[in-house]
């Protein structure tokens, strides 16, 4: 099992490094991916992860596949979407307070100011560099993971925040 760091850990609090385009495909970043997945599989809500929270202060985030397959009418399994030294290129000027919560700030959810839309630039696991945009949850996902990276959690500046664990 993959642990996920939970808010006071000082490595949340860093800001990640970017990683070398030539080590993109070494078997070190690619165990770090593997294990990044791992850890947000085995959570039932998980929509993404950045590698900080598995105390890796790199550069990269992974977006759950599921999160594209509700968008269509058919869900197939799309593969997770690895973004490495992403960058934000554009957001739109239009913002919404979204509500959110966090892997590593169990179990605290709360409304954060994000743009409705934002693109990004990446390169993906087989060090390739991409362009993605996205809105609503997908926008939300791409400022929250870049936040990660930047040592920023959601419930620095979340309002009306209300812990909500689950319920078994
Ligand atoms: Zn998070």
């Amino acid at each position: 099992m993959v642990k996920i760091l939970q808010k006071d850990d000082p490595i949340l609090r860093k800001v990640a490094t970017p990683v070398a385009v030539t080590d993109i495909q070494t078997p070190e970043i690619k165990g770090v991916i593997a294990d990044m997945q791992k850890a947000m599989h085995a959570e039932d809500d998980a929509v993404a992860i950045a590698a900080p929270q598995i105390g890796i202060s790199k550069r990269i985030f992974v977006v759950s596949g599921k999160v594209f397959d509700r968008f269509e009418d058919k869900p197939e399994n799309h593969p997770d979407l690895i973004c490495i030294n992403p960058e934000i290129i554009k957001v739109s000027k239009d913002h919404k307070q979204m509500n959110e919560g966090c892997l590593s700030v169990r179990y605290l959810y709360g409304n954060v100011r994000r743009a409705s839309r934002a693109s990004i630039r990446a390169y993906n696991e087989k060090g390739e560099l991409f362009e993605r945009g996205g809105s609503g949850l997908l926008a939300q996902i791409f400022q929250h993971e870049i936040d990660h990276l930047e040592g920023i959690l959601f419930s620095d500046t979340a309002k009306d925040l209300k812990d909500m664990p689950p319920t078994k």
